[in-house]
């Protein structure tokens, strides 16, 4: 057993991503035997920004929103990571989540830090003309601590490319001139990138398929099980599922449908698209969803959200590799279980990476003023997670450990050599 986790004194614990966070961290900061001073730098936030934004209602009621940016590292290169809007938005939640992305960048060697952002707010209750002055201001009050050169923000959990255009036309109105880097995740029409809407179910898609050599499987033979119709895991299901990969239960929030012989995947979207749901799709049956994730596959792919492996149900999996498409899907109290049973895990901050890589070719793109064609976008890609994993499984192996430890210590080693070189400015 290479993690070592005690068992969770409250549920609340398992379930907090800071917590979670820094369980991970500590792990490959002991193996890779950081020292103290170190250890103090990765662990705090660079910057953490809190702004409290009046917004005039529809209704003309004048509310008062809370909004926070954290940038948590800065040492390889500007800031990057998504902006969230949710009632239950809390700073510690987006400490944690800053600190994943300055991992991921590191893990598949982009040249950006990590930051996140939030505002609580719920966008359910909200117009659009309310969200657009929110997203406005916030960027307004932001403005001196964001840009190109300095933290890219781009969409997260119910933000979206629109959300993207408005914070590019305030920050471009501040600044005097356009600057479509200042974000990612654009409307293609506003500079962003070519494959970015598939680039992270693409992703998941490249190191499967990696894993699947690794373990001598054959992409036809390959049973997949899929938590989550949405822009990761739909994506997923749909590259896998052309590519030859058997996808043979799709579990929505819902709905568990499945197919042994695979599920007819354009069909699902199709009657997800015409329906609001995958309930009643002829082509395959409906299991009770609670017990779907415990099929036996090859691949399961959580994609839809955190804390869906835990240490109470870990022990029922019955897959060979496990892509975490989703942030957080595995609790750290689960991941001594995972290696115990000898499932092949691709941690998330590899897993997921495809949608910030092509983030990083948007921002080259929108800095070159010179776009690509969807073609090398993919290849790109392709290299870029296929060096990764590479190099993940590489570390794994030389230190002994398990992919998921393996790719944190090649990111914490990447940042902490980055500080080294730089040193401390005093
Ligand atoms: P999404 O909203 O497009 O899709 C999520 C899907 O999961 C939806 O179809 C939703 O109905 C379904 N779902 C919600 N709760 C569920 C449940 N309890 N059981 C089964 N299905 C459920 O979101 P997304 O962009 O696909 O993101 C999914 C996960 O991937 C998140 O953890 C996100 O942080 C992570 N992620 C996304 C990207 C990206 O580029 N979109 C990049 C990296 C990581």
């Amino acid at each position: 057993m290479i993690l070592e986790a005690t068992m969770p004194s409250a549920l609340e614990d398992e379930f907090n991503p800071r917590l979670s966070a820094e369980a991970r961290f500590d792990s490959a900061a002991a193996r890779l035997g950081l020292d103290d001073g170190m250890r103090k730098v990765l662990r705090t936030p660079s910057r953490e920004i809190i702004v409290h934004i009046p917004v005039v209602l529809d209704d003309g009621r004048l509310e008062v929103f809370t909004g926070y940016r954290v940038q948590h590292s800065i040492a390889r290169g500007p800031a990057k990571g998504g902006i969230r809007y949710a009632p239950d938005v809390t700073l510690d939640e987006v400490r944690a989540l800053a600190s994943w992305m300055t991992w991921k960048c590191a893990v598949v060697n982009i040249p950006f830090g990590g930051g996140k952002g939030g505002v609580i707010c719920d966008p359910s209750l909200l117009s659009e003309f309310e969200l657009e002055r929110i997203t406005r201001r916030y960027t307004a009050e932001i403005f001196e601590f964001i840009g190109p050169e300095i933290d890219v923000p781009a969409p997260d959990m119910n933000t979206n490319e629109q959300t993207m255009a408005w914070i590019m036309d305030t920050y471009s109105m501040h600044a005097r001139q356009t600057q479509a880097a200042v974000v990612t995740g654009k409307p293609i029409a506003l500079g962003g990138s070519r494959g970015r809407a598939e680039a992270t179910g693409r992703g998941c898609m490249i190191v499967t398929d990696q894993a699947l050599r690794k373990l001598g499987l054959e992409r036809r033979e390959t049973r997949v099980v899929i938590q989550g119709f949405g822009n990761v895991g739909g994506m997923a299901a749909r590259l896998m599922s052309r590519a030859g990969y058997r996808i043979v239960c799709i579990v929505e929030w819902d709905a568990a449908v499945y197919n042994a012989k695979g599920l007819d995947i354009a069909a699902l979207m199709k009657h997800r698209r015409d329906t609001g749901s995958i309930q009643g799709f002829e082509g395959g049956e409906e299991i009770d969803r609670n017990d779907a994730l415990f099929l036996e596959t090859d691949v399961l792919i959580p994609a839809a959200k955190e804390n869906v492996i835990t240490s109470h149900n870990a022990d029922r999996l019955r897959c060979k590799i496990l892509c975490e498409g989703a942030n957080g899907p595995c609790t750290q109290f689960a991941d001594p279980i995972l290696a115990d049973k000898g499932i092949f895990v691709i941690p998330d901050i590899l897993a997921n990476a495809g949608g910030v890589t092509v983030s990083y070719f948007e921002w080259v793109q929108d800095r070159q003023g010179y776009f690509w064609s969807e073609q090398m976008v993919n290849d790109r890609l392709e290299e870029i997670m296929v060096n990764s994993f590479q190099d993940v499984v590489a570390y794994s192996e030389k230190h002994g450990v398990n992919n998921r430890l393996a790719a944190y210590m090649l990111s914490l080693d990447r940042v902490a050599q980055a500080i080294r070189l730089r040193g401390i400015y005093a």
